[in-house]
């Protein structure tokens, strides 16, 4: 039976001289791979070639197990060609799809992360949208909803408030070390300031305040936040250095 859903591209790569793999990030089943046969046709009845963060309606058939799926129509609704005329802005988007890619599995329904992808993705069309902030938002949740990230107010070694001096962060413990803890841990990240002021506004807005992020203090939060994930990942993230630091 084919599923009708919401979906926003993740990864689009040509297959053949008509043909494309897509992996879509669905509302109701999460991240779905699929081989679009004929979208590169001028004329295509599936709707045409399937583009990076465009977003729409999908119908397509699952996979099995590690097959790939077949898509059958997608009907975009937004192209983000917007996002395109601003470096900042396309890669503060490159890098939101990246990160969705790369720390949901498949087929494990997340609808609250298609739906601050689709939010950010819009935020960051607007004018005075500031790309930093909006990323370094939306990694913090992604994190927060794949269990990856714990809380930030406390040592994650001995629960006390981790202070702002001589302050680290694990990435096997997921969370922030004071300084009478840090030295037992040898994986760790020194925490900067800025990135700890960062970090504090993130949990802020994530608690349904509007707190101040100013850029440097999101490409901070941001650079741990990438440390983080390539830790979990075991590799790095390609568009990160765009976006970091
Ligand atoms: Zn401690």
């Amino acid at each position: 039976m084919p599923t009708s859903d919401q979906a926003i591209c993740l990864r689009a790569s040509d297959y053949s001289e008509t043909s494309q793999v897509i992996a879509l990030l669905t509302r109701e089943s999460g991240l779905v791979r699929l081989m679009a046969k004929g979208t590169k046709r001028p004329k295509s009845k599936s709707g045409g070639r399937v583009d990076l963060m465009a977003e729409g309606g999908c119908v397509y058939s699952a996979g099995r197990r590690e097959s790939l799926g077949t898509l059958i129509e997608f009907a975009e609704t937004i192209s983000h060609s917007d996002l395109r005329r601003d470096l900042r802005r396309l890669n503060a988007a490159l890098f939101m799809i990246e990160l969705a890619g790369a720390l949901l599995a498949e087929q494990d329904p997340h609808p609250e992360v298609f739906d601050l992808l689709h939010n950010a993705l819009a935020r960051l069309a607007q004018a005075d949208a500031s790309p930093a902030a909006v990323g370094a938002y939306f990694h913090f949740r992604l994190l927060r909803h794949a269990g990856l990230l714990g809380d930030l107010a406390a040592c994650a070694n001995c629960g006390r408030p981790p202070g702002i001096r001589d302050v680290y962060f694990a990435g096997a413990l997921g969370g922030l070390l004071c300084r009478a803890c840090e030295p037992a841990q040898a994986e760790k990240l020194a925490v900067s300031r800025a990135a700890l002021s960062g970090l504090a506004a993130l949990a802020a807005a994530e608690a349904g305040e509007r707190p101040k992020l100013p850029d440097p203090q999101a490409r901070a939060a941001t650079a741990l936040l990438v440390y983080h994930t390539e830790y979990q990942l075991g590799r790095r993230l390609k568009t990160a250095r765009y976006v970091a630091g």
